[in-house]
């Protein structure tokens, strides 16, 4: 946990979110400015600032971080979608904890912008 992280604060409610999924290890919520109908974001609630800072002793965690987002997309009643991860500032990450975006509800096209 970092105090000063904006999506550790989330995880723990000191900020507050619309909250789609918890549990003890991950934490699932609608992001404050969707880029499609349906786009939620599913954090580690470990603070790791990016994918690449993952380490081997993270395997289970990154692993069941994809595990957690299909039971999100099944609660959602979603088939078709995209995650996301953007990693570093270059390819649009702006919050440095990692999360997968999960986005559907409209045509996803291909490259993404
Ligand atoms: P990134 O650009 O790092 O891949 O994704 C960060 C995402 O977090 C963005 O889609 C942005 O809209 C979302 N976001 C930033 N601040 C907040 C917030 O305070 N609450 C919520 N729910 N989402 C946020
Ligand atoms: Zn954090």
């Amino acid at each position: 946990m970092s105090s000063e992280c904006l999506f550790c604060k989330i995880a723990d409610g000191r900020i507050p979110s619309t909250q789609v999924y918890n549990d003890s290890h991950y934490y699932a919520f609608r992001d404050i400015n969707p880029a499609a109908p349906t786009h939620i974001l599913i954090i580690p609630r470990k603070h790791i600032e990016k994918i690449t800072d993952a380490s081997k002793e993270d395997a289970a965690l990154i692993g069941n971080l994809f595990l957690t987002a299909n039971r999100v997309a099944e609660q959602e009643g979603i088939t078709d979608f995209r995650y996301v991860i953007n990693c570093g500032v270059q390819a649009g990450q702006s919050v440095f904890h990692i999360h997968l975006h999960l986005l559907a509800g409209r045509d996803l096209y291909w490259p993404p912008g």
